[in-house]
Formats: structure tokens, C-alpha cells, sequence
């Protein structure tokens, strides 16, 4: 049989997709690029992958609401939840470590805790630590909370992180302002998302690894997280494109080539560093 979009809702009782036709981050008109089949193992479903004609965002259609995201994270339905790497800090992790781990403690708070690789280090170094995770498994850390509603708003956090979170939420302009509110004067955001504009997005089209549904509703381009982050109040201050799990240099033949994607800037994630205005 089929699966229908109320197969995908997991007896979430509230409303679960909604039509989305114009941009979630400029409200800019859009096109149908090609299909986007969801990561559910058993539930096949094809979605819409849409881009903004102004902003050139990508983001699936219907989009499904922040509530049913949430009881599907909660759950740790397989809608959402695929495979876990094992490197113990990804790349826009290890960013962050080097440029603000050799200051001063301060307060750090970070959306989308996951494996709380990074939250771990920071609490280490002696920051006063703040999170924010939907599912269960970030629990065992402390001041990590379900929700950002759950958040003292007279946090005023020096260094935020937001990594591998703004492709996951219907709404990343609104989930930006929530960040701006929690964030001292000058603050530093760090968030990294998948990049539309990269060489395998562009080359593997709907077959991108990036295309993942319902895991993954929102795909960047350089100028619309610029957007999404500038209506939220803050204002970049570096941007790169990565594709490597870890850094390295070349050695080999067959090396080559992702040295160059990265060197070129034609990477599947953007990184972004962003200054609270
Ligand atoms: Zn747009």
C-alpha cells in the first residue's frame, strides 16, 4: 500500500503538513526543482523540493509543522532520526573549538545538543553551559532542556551553536530569533547547514546524501542563511562551504579531489559565524 502523509504523522494529534509555496526564509515565489523521498525505512513518500526564485533556498513542500517535528524527535521516529556518525567532533565543531575554546570561560548555549560531544568539552573547560535537545538522549547532560520555550530569557549567552540544526526546523527565521533573544551584545552564533549550491547538490539532484525528508525540510544557499540571519537580528561575519569529515592534507591520488571541493568552496555544509546586531 501507499503511505499517505497521515502515515507519516505517528498519531501526532495536531495539525502535521502544511502547503508551502512561497520561501520560508524571504517569501519569495518558488519552483518545483524535483522530488525529495523521505529517509523513513518503511514508509517511502516523495515530496516536493522547492527553490525560492529570489533567495534560492530549497525547502520540501508540504513542510511539515513544528509540532509533528517535534513528536517525531521526541520519539526518535525513524522519519528523522538516520544513522549517527562516529568521529567525535565533526568539522564545524572542531571550528568552534579552535577559534573560542583558548578564551576565557563564558556562557555557552547550544541548540540541538545530539550526542553532546561538543556540549561535554565546553562544560569541561568550566563554561557555563545551556542546551537545548527535543529528545531524550541529551538528558544525561547537565541544563539541557526539550525546548527553547523551557530557557531562562535572561540567559545572555556569549557563544552560541546551532550546528546541523536549521535544515531540521519548518521555521529557521523564527528559531534564529529565539537565538537572538538568549544572546549577550556581539555575541558569536555558529550554526552549519547543508549547502544547495554545492557540487554534489547540483550533480546528484534528487539522489543528493543531503536530500533527506522528513530529517532534513530546509536546504541553504550562501544568500538565503545570509537572509534568514540578518531578519533574525544578526549579521555574518565568515562563511565557508566544507565537505571532509576531518581535515587533512592530500597525500594520495584519490585525495585529491575532495581537497579541491573544500578548497574551492563547493562543499555539502555550509559553516557560518554570525555576530549578535
Ligand atoms: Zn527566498
Amino acid at each position: 500500500m501507499r503511505t499517505t502523509l497521515s502515515d507519516l504523522t505517528e498519531s501526532y494529534p495536531g495539525e502535521s503538513f502544511t502547503p508551502s509555496l512561497v520561501c520560508p526564509v524571504c517569501a519569495g515565489s518558488s519552483r518545483i526543482l524535483h522530488l525529495a523521498s523521505n529517509i523513513h525505512p518503511d514508509k517511502p513518500y516523495a515530496f516536493n523540493l522547492r527553490v525560492c526564485s529570489t533567495c534560492s533556498h530549497g525547502w520540501i513542500d508540504p513542510m511539515p509543522t513544528q509540532g509533528l517535528l517535534n513528536h517525531l524527535y521526541a520519539r526518535r521516529s525513524r522519519s528523522v532520526i538516520g544513522e549517527w556518525g562516529t568521529s567525535p567532533l565533526t568539522i564545524p565543531e572542531q571550528v568552534c573549538v579552535q577559534r573560542e575554546m583558548k578564551r576565557p570561560p563564558a556562557r555557552y548555549f547550544e541548540l540541538g545538543v545530539g550526542q553532546g560531544h561538543l556540549y561535554q568539552l565546553f562544560v569541561e573547560h568550566g563554561w557555563k553551559c545551556t542546551g537545548v535537545d527535543p529528545g531524550d538522549w541529551a538528558g544525561r547532560f547537565p541544563n539541557v532542556y526539550r525546548d527553547l520555550s523551557d530557557v531562562d530569557p535572561a540567559l545572555s549567552a556569549d557563544l552560541l551553536v546551532a550546528f546541523d540544526v536549521l535544515e531540521h526546523v519548518s521555521d529557521p527565521v523564527s528559531i534564529l530569533r529565539s537565538l537572538r533573544k538568549l544572546a549577550a551584545p556581539k555575541a558569536r552564533l555558529y550554526c552549519a547547514m547543508p549547502n544547495r549550491e554545492s557540487l554534489r547538490a547540483r550533480r546528484d539532484r534528487q539522489q543528493w546524501r543531503m536530500v533527506r525528508p522528513l530529517g532534513h525540510v530546509n536546504y541553504y544557499s550562501k544568500k538565503s542563511i545570509t537572509r534568514a540571519l540578518k531578519l533574525a537580528g544578526f549579521a555574518v561575519r565568515y562563511v565557508r562551504a566544507t565537505d571532509l569529515n576531518e581535515l587533512r592534507f592530500p597525500r594520495r591520488r584519490q585525495d585529491i579531489k575532495p581537497a579541491l571541493i573544500e578548497m574551492l568552496g563547493l562543499g555539502d555544509q555550509w559553516i557560518v559565524i554570525a555576530e549578535r546586531r
